[in-house]
């Protein structure tokens, strides 16, 4: 398959990497040119714009931070749109907004263009295993043609209506939980250290009995080595996640006492961390507040 692959950070440069084991003609672009040069290497061919990216190819691909940066590679002259032949398909990947991905069905639609949403689960090393779960939002037919794409790049595809946005809006709850555990877990873990309990008996206890889930031995295990860098999920991207959830509640008019709490324990582990921080760091914060 002819794929055009657009944005090359931690996830989008991995799973790039699976097309090209999987031997589809993969030609890419990232706004920093350099981040392809390993792909190039492998056998990709860089693009010199969006457009260019997206002209003649059945499917283009965009794996970018978040709604603005969709819209930058998206739009103009030299953007995806203005590049992408009636009848091809845009397979969003990003997490972006469900006003966004509602937005942008129309505008593909209205130009002869088909577009579906597909965000991700997973972290970058699970994007390299090429092991990610993909929830997949759009036409039936679209869903099909996307379908070596997603072989090359997961373990699962969930297909959740033809709503392109549905998709996204899977994807920000599924964001929201995954913060919840890690801000109970390293709630439950600050009591039990100041108690005299060490964190890793505790979370020996709890995945061994009733918390036996990938959530809970990952984040676990990495807020037990309080290793939360290099970020493999930038508590900014998280940041923008919680903010994304939030426009959807309020539009459904859906009341989440727990996404503000999450929302401002990121903020205030980016003030005080940083932005290269992982999300997982508010467990720095939490442990912090409780005086360890
Ligand atoms: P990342 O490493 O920060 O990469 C972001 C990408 O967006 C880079 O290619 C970056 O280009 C590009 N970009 C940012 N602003 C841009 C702009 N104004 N114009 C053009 N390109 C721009 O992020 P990531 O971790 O790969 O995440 C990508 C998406 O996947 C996000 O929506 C994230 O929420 C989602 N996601 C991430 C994870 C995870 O664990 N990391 C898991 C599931 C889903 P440059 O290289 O030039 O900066």
């Amino acid at each position: 398959m002819r794929i055009g692959y657009i944005g090359l950070g931690n996830m989008g440069a991995a799973i790039a990497g699976n097309l090209l084991k999987a031997r589809h003609e993969v030609t890419v672009w990232n706004r920093s040119a350099a981040k392809a040069r390993s792909l190039v290497d492998a056998g990709a061919i860089l693009a010199a714009t969006p457009k260019e990216a997206a002209s003649g190819k059945g499917a283009v691909i965009t794996m970018l931070a978040d709604d603005s940066a969709l819209d930058a590679v998206l739009t103009g002259e030299t953007g995806l749109i203005a590049g992408l032949d009636k009848g091809a398909l845009h397979v969003s990947m990003s997490t972006i907004s469900v006003a966004t991905a509602e937005r942008l069905t129309e505008e593909h639609h209205s130009r002869g263009q088909r577009f579906m949403c597909a965000p991700v689960f997973g972290r970058p090393e699970a994007a390299a295993a090429g092991k990610l779960f993909i929830v997949a939002g759009g036409d039936p037919a679209d869903i099909e043609l996307a379908d070596p794409v997603f072989r090359a790049a997961g373990q699962r595809v969930f297909a959740v209506g033809k709503k392109p946005s549905a998709a996204n809006l899977v994807k920000l709850c599924g964001n929201f939980m995954i913060l919840s555990a890690i801000e109970s877990m390293a709630e439950a873990m600050t009591l039990a250290e100041k108690g005299g309990v060490q964190k890793a008996q505790l979370l020996e206890v709890l995945t061994g009995s009733l918390f036996d889930a990938p959530v809970f031995h990952n984040y676990g295990k990495t807020l037990v080595d309080g290793r939360f860098r290099p970020a493999g999920f930038a508590a900014p991207l998280g940041l923008k996640d919680m903010r994304l959830a939030g426009q959807s509640a309020e539009t459904l008019r859906v009341p989440m006492p727990l996404l503000g709490l999450l929302r401002d324990h990121l903020l205030q582990t980016i003030a005080v961390e940083g932005e290269d921080i992982d999300w997982s760091g508010i467990g720095l914060t939490i442990a912090k507040n409780g005086g360890l």
